[in-house]
């Protein structure tokens, strides 16, 4: 049987690991690995996908990817009971106590060479924390060169030449998901001096089999035990001088929440680097495991293949491993010539007879061997940690068959209404108040100065009120972040995507886009920035391309207006319908995608379901002060130069004159011309496309130009008709998303897709408002 037959709260061993590719590895490199211990939590409210438990952790599988798993029914259930403590020696403090070397002799690296570190873990193992103990406040946010994957790099608080850089979390040096190329390309490529490798120690059977493969690259590696607080309190230890002797490595228990053993790793860290300490094991094969068949086979590989690697510059055992496991980006740097990689193929086609697993699970099965045995003899586990059970406790409800969609929708209600109408707005409006009172100063010190009426104009009138207009969106993006961290951090999220992967499966996207979309009716531009937390770059790029269709904050203004004038018995439900519209659009959208740009394989959803934990208040205040020295940083470029631009051509006509009248502005004259497309909806004025021009810089101000333009409402009244009153609503809910939006998709995806992101929305808006006249017209509303 499956496990998809497997019913909750029931146990089972795998047998057989199927599909292929990246999702099988991903199987593997979770630790779904034939001989393991299974139980089956529950299933997701809607039926799929499903939760399980395994190497005493939580992950989610999809029902589709649960049947690829052949498993046996059992009785035992996964968990262990608490096990009598083991003996736990004092820690001596190796390394900088010089147990590898004596000290005051080696062969450091000279002084002041710049020591380079790299910090790899699992995701939720406590990097960000450990990272900002680490660097302080002092650190420069980036991106990867070539991908967008966020790289933050900072030196050690109070030592000179160290560059610590924060990889992404990963799970496995595999190269399946571009945080794992990256991760795997920047230790091999940019060969750190040293690398610090946090593991949870709640959960170290996974977090070890990353351990495992960044002992392999033959870069000093220093393993910091993160949440020793949690496993202590617990009743749990770890005999850490058995550890290191079983790794060859320094091990140092830390608590990256409350500050304990940092300073210790950090000198260890510092001492491998400088020494160059390299792992001193990395041969984790046992020649008695199940007859020697993967010891031998890998043996026989790094011997093959050893030349070549060193002529690559990979590290030989990582590459024979890799060989083995069929990574064909490595077996290609390796390059093999032909009878080479037939002997390869025979060496593992000879382990896979002996060992009874195919190469990829036979790999994977010696790592968490080895992982066995280092947990055997090193870690007393406790039994169910007081955090475990809080989260089972809250999961009843937060997952739970009949609570989990209503908690969801009154918690997202509750950061919605938080962030636009109390906190957000409140300190929105401070800020508006802030802004004008200075613009009221800066204009009359103009005027006191008599300043050149034209520079007068372009501070107050272009940049003061450009840039001063989005900047009045910082206040809600910085409270949106805010609940979106503490949610983030908290755990919540995987529960979100969890729970509501079936419904956006249907779309060709997982669980996880449903954050950035919920938070695109707020603000298209913290909806995109969110996206960065997508495991798969193609649920990303898709997402993003969605957030536009849900109808933002700012467009409300354009609704009330129009609504007010021309349809006031009917407030409501026109309101209401353009969001229904704006949602029925991105669904067929997304179907679109899926037929067509994005017809690739959605990632497999596997997908682990940390404890739920108290989040820090330094990540989360670091977190704040990163997305707004970003939100500033673009408001002060793009946005600048996009706002002085556009008050240039609502000034001057072509022969560069100051114009009194708006009309005569080249602004004018191009909307003169652009007029004629919006003719077929109705729409033939100059001054809607004018209005409509200047909502590409903030929808908001799509009013405020109709309102100077027309003057009172009555006056576009008289202009159009109210089906085309009722087009240009619809065309404003979809057209093209504000200058602060497609700057934020370009920096997410670059030039070519926020050009796409401005083009394709406009045509969809076009075509909708159209088919809304179109209809109107045939059933004969005027
Ligand atoms: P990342 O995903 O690896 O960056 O992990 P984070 O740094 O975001 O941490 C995940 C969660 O674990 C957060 O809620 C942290 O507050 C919490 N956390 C981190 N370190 C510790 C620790 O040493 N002890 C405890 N109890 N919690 C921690
Ligand atoms: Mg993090």
């Amino acid at each position: 049987m499956t496990l998809k037959e497997i019913k909750e709260g029931q146990s089972a061993r795998v047998l057989t690991v199927g599909g292929s590719g990246a999702l099988r590895q991903h199987f593997l490199d979770m630790g779904i690995i034939p001989g393991t211990d299974v139980k089956v939590v529950k299933y997701a409210p809607m039926g799929d996908p499903v939760e399980i438990c395994l190497h005493g952790y939580e992950l989610t599988l999809r029902l589709d990817d649960a049947d690829k798993i052949e498993v046996e029914p059992t009785t035992d259930t996964v968990r262990q009971k608490a096990e009598a403590p083991k003996a736990v020696s004092e820690h001596l403090g190796l390394g900088e106590g010089g147990r590898f070397h004596p000290k005051g002799s080696g062969d450091p690296l000279p002084e002041g060479t710049m020591l380079t570190f790299a910090l790899v873990g699992n995701q939720n193992s406590g990097k960000t924390t450990l990272f900002n103990q680490l660097t302080g406040a002092k650190q420069h946010v980036g991106n990867f060169p070539g991908v967008t994957v966020d790289r933050k790099d900072g030196a050690i608080l109070g030592k000179a030449d160290t560059i610590i850089t924060d990889l992404p979390g990963i799970y496995s040096m595999s190269p399946y998901s571009s945080e794992e190329l990256v991760s795997r390309n920047f230790v091999l490529q940019e060969k750190p001096k040293g690398i610090i490798n946090i593991v949870d120690v709640t959960n170290i059977e996974r977090n070890m089999y990353l351990t495992m493969q960044l002992l392999e690259m033959d870069i000093p590696v220093v393993v910091a035990l993160n949440m020793m607080d949690e496993m202590t309190g617990n009743g749990g230890s770890v005999d850490v001088n058995a550890m290191e002797a079983m790794l060859g490595v320094p091990v140092v228990p830390i608590s990256a929440a409350k500050n304990q053993g940092v300073h210790e790793l950090v000198d260890h860290a510092i001492h491998i680097a400088k020494y160059q300490e390299k792992p001193q094991r990395q041969d984790f094969c046992d020649e008695n495991d199940h007859n020697g068949a993967v010891h031998r086979c890998l043996h026989a590989v790094i011997h093959l293949i050893e030349d070549h690697a060193k002529a690559a510059g990979i590290p030989v055992r990582f590459a024979a491993c890799k060989a083995i496991e069929g990574d064909q980006l490595i077996i290609d740097q390796l390059r093999l010539d032909e009878n080479e990689k037939e002997t390869l193929e025979h060496i593992t086609l000879q382990m896979e007879k002996e060992r009874g697993l195919d190469r990829s699970a036979a790999i994977a099965d010696m790592r968490f061997s080895f992982i066995m045995k280092v947990c055997d003899a090193c870690v007393t586990k406790p039994g169910e940690s007081r955090e475990h059970e809080r989260s089972r406790k809250i999961d009843r409800v937060l997952t739970g068959k009949h609570t989990a969609i209503p908690v969801f929708i009154a918690v997202m209600g509750l950061v919605f209404f938080l962030t636009f109408n109390v906190i957000g707005a409140w300190l929105q409006g401070l800020l508006e108040t802030g802004i004008d009172a200075l613009t009221a100063v800066v204009d009359s010190a103009l005027t006191a100065a008599s300043v050149n009426e034209v520079l007068h104009g372009l501070i107050i009138d272009g940049i003061f009120a450009g840039v001063g207009s989005v900047l009045s969106f910082l206040p809600i993006i910085v409270t949106m972040f805010f609940f979106l961290s503490l949610l983030e951090d908290s755990g919540y999220i995987a529960r979100v995507a969890f729970v509501m992967d079936k419904l956006l499966r249907k779309l060709g996207l997982s669980g996880r886009s449903i954050v950035p979309l919920l938070i695109g009716f707020g603000c298209t531009v913290p909806a995109v920035m969110s996206t960065r937390t997508l495991p798969s770059e193609r649920d990303r790029k898709m997402t993003i391309l969605l957030t536009p269709f849900m109808s933002c904050t700012a467009k409300l203004p354009i609704y009330a207006f129009f609504v007010d004038a021309f349809f006031p018995r009917y407030k409501a439900l026109i309101m209401i319908g353009l969001y229904v519209l704006g949602i029925t659009t991105g669904i067929l959208v997304a179907f679109l995608y899926k037929k067509t740009l994005f017809k690739g394989e959605a990632v497999p959803f596997v997908m682990e379901l940390p404890n739920y934990r108290l989040p820090s208040a330094r990540n989360t205040l670091q977190l704040l002060w990163e997305k707004s020295k970003d939100f500033l940083q673009r408001a002060f470029s793009v946005i600048l130069i996009a706002t002085i631009v556009v008050w240039f051509l609502q000034s001057f006509d072509f022969r560069f004159n100051l114009v009194e009248d708006s009309q005569a502005s080249i602004l004018a004259t191009i909307a003169g011309f652009i007029a004629p497309v919006f003719a077929p909806l109705g729409l033939g004025d100059w001054r809607i496309a004018t209005s409509l021009i200047s909502g590409f810089m903030a929808k908001e101000s799509v009013v405020s130009v109709l309102e100077v333009l027309f003057g009172a409402q009555g006056g576009v009244a008289a202009v159009i008709s109210t089906l085309s009153a009722l087009s240009l609503l619809v065309f404003s809910l979809l057209y093209t998303p504000c200058v602060a939006a497609v700057a934020s998709v370009r920096r997410e995806l670059g030039r070519k897709w926020a050009l796409y992101v401005v083009l394709w929305q406009c045509a969809v808006a076009w075509i909708a408002a159209l088919l809304v006249r179109l209809i109107g017209l045939l059933i004969g509303l005027l």
